[in-house]
């Protein structure tokens, strides 16, 4: 037994190490001071010896240290739970635990009484029925407060779709224009916050596991635009490329994703205006939510998927891989589970892509394969009388980021990196060899988006000169080789006052 014993004492070393690095980091995530996690690790540490090594102790303190840390480490997370992960959705489901806590002592107080002799059943049926009570008490306000809990998120989804309904009315809504052109909006759906880092560290060592640690410890933090795309096509009818995100993500964050999620996102991770949600941009151009047919996700990232829960009748056409590869969240998807449809991607060569699916078979949209982001990702590409647009999803961020050789996105590392990059490099020849493509980005953060863009896309159809006009913006920025022109390299800047949000300067 000696030696197994030995074994086991040092695996539980290692496991305890693992888990108050694992702990420490989504602390560091949430942001809790430096002393607090000094503390934690202590008491963490003291659990692992006094389990490990209570012999050293000896004496009663022998018996009882084990307990001691135990429980002073339980309560100890039970704390940090709930002063940093707590969500109110929780408060009934720790009520109903602790019930059951109770309940289940009682069960255990009855059985002793049985068994133990004169004198002290009568200790322990006291003990049953305090434990009993308890249990009843606790579970009857798990329920209460289950109802209360509802009906606290009902008044705030209420006073939410007060604040949309105002921005609906708002000045500057526009009709639809019905002309027969092909048109294509921009629409801009809050922001997400993400590590400088994450978004141009890729040639700084922000690869694979290392870029993910790094996620969750840097704090130099920048907000970038979250977009998608509407197309209004006179023969397809209403499409969605991405559908960005969804109210509830940006307004009760910690309501909407589960614990687990909960634990490894950081609570403001979104950002959005009453005036930046999907069905009141698609009120303000004239059209609604419930005419659009199809969504193109470019992959299911729930900063592209979120909106899907506003499309319950669209198609939504995605790469297989993805669905059943990709980081998926479950409640961004639940009302369109039955509504999918996975291209074969069998039409042929398309240019520098090896295989391409022409969606509608007519050329009008053609989709292509740019794995490496995701398992499945894939870039859509629109043809317009005049030319065409390529959604490049998250295949690269911004416009500097075609300069692949100087400008790199954190990427998943292995054989993804190389996917990727790969992608990228085909993404380049195509925009090489049809002056008459432009892109569009999902989170460009410059002001190709921003200017540019929004301004050639302003009616939704920039007509020849317009694309033209996007082309030399990009050509402003980069060279025909793909590498940046002086004055467009991203660098960050910390904020003034030390903590919040940084900037992205260029130069
Ligand atoms: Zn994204």
């Amino acid at each position: 037994m000696g030696p197994v014993l030995k074994v086991l004492g040092r695996v539980g070393v290692v496991v305890l190490g693992l888990a108050i690095v694992a702990v420490w980091l989504v602390l560091r995530l949430k942001g809790v001071p430096v002393p607090v996690l000094v503390t934690y690790g202590l008491v963490l540490t003291g659990l692992g010896c006094g389990l490990l090594w209570p012999r050293a102790l000896g004496g009663r303190a022998r018996r009882r240290t084990p307990a001691f840390f135990g429980v002073a480490a339980g309560l100890g997370t039970l704390g940090l739970y709930l002063a940093v992960v707590y969500h109110v959705t929780d408060l009934p489901v720790l009520l109903a635990l602790a019930a059951g806590a109770c309940l289940a002592g009682a069960v255990v107080a009855v059985l002793r009484g049985r068994r133990s002799a004169d004198g002290r059943p009568a200790r322990q049926a006291r003990r049953a029925f305090l434990m009993g009570g308890a249990g009843l008490v606790l579970g009857t306000a798990s329920g209460l407060s289950g109802g209360l809990v509802d009906r606290q998120r009902r008044a705030s989804m209420a006073r939410g779709e007060r604040e949309r309904q105002a921005a609906v009315r708002a000045p500057g809504a526009r009709r639809r224009i019905t002309d027969g052109a092909v048109r294509v909006f921009p629409i801009h759906t809050g922001d997400t916050i993400v590590t400088y880092g994450q978004f141009y560290g890729g040639l700084d060592g922000w690869e694979g596991l290392n870029g993910y640690v790094r996620t969750l410890v840097d704090k130099a933090q920048i907000a970038v635009p979250v977009h998608a795309y509407l197309i209004d096509h006179p023969r397809h009818g209403l499409m969605l490329v991405d559908t960005g995100v969804n109210w509830e993500q940006a307004h009760d964050h910690d309501g909407y994703y589960g614990l687990t999620s909960r634990l490894l996102t950081e609570r403001d991770e979104y950002r959005m205006t009453a005036g930046q949600d999907l069905r009141v941009r698609l009120a303000r151009l004239g059209y609604a939510a419930e005419e659009i047919t199809t969504v193109f996700l470019t992959h299911v990232h729930d900063d592209h998927a979120g909106g899907l829960r506003y499309l319950p009748r669209a198609t939504v056409v995605l790469d297989r891989r993805d669905w059943e590869h990709g980081v998926l969240y479950p409640h961004s998807f639940g009302l369109v589970k039955e509504n999918l449809s996975f291209p074969a991607f069998d039409s042929g060569a398309f240019g520098p892509f090896p295989g391409s699916q022409d969606h509608f078979g007519d050329s009008s949209v053609i989709l292509l394969p740019t794995p490496g982001h995701s398992p499945g990702h894939m870039c859509v590409l629109l043809r317009l009388d005049s030319g065409g647009v390529l959604f490049m999803g998250d295949t690269l961020y911004t416009l500097p980021h075609l300069a692949t050789d100087q400008v790199r996105q954190m990427t998943i590392g292995g054989q993804d990196t190389v996917r990727q990059i790969e992608a990228a490099r085909r993404v380049q020849r195509l925009l090489a060899s049809d002056p008459g493509v432009v892109p569009l980005f999902a989170h460009d953060n410059t002001r190709y988006q921003f200017d540019l863009v929004a301004s050639a896309f302003a009616d939704g159809a920039p007509g020849e000169a317009g694309l033209r006009e996007l082309r030399r913006g990009m050509e402003s920025v980069l060279t025909s080789d793909w590498r940046l022109r002086p004055g467009h390299a991203p660098r960050f800047v910390a904020p003034a006052s030390g903590t919040g949000l940084g900037k992205v300067a260029f130069g």
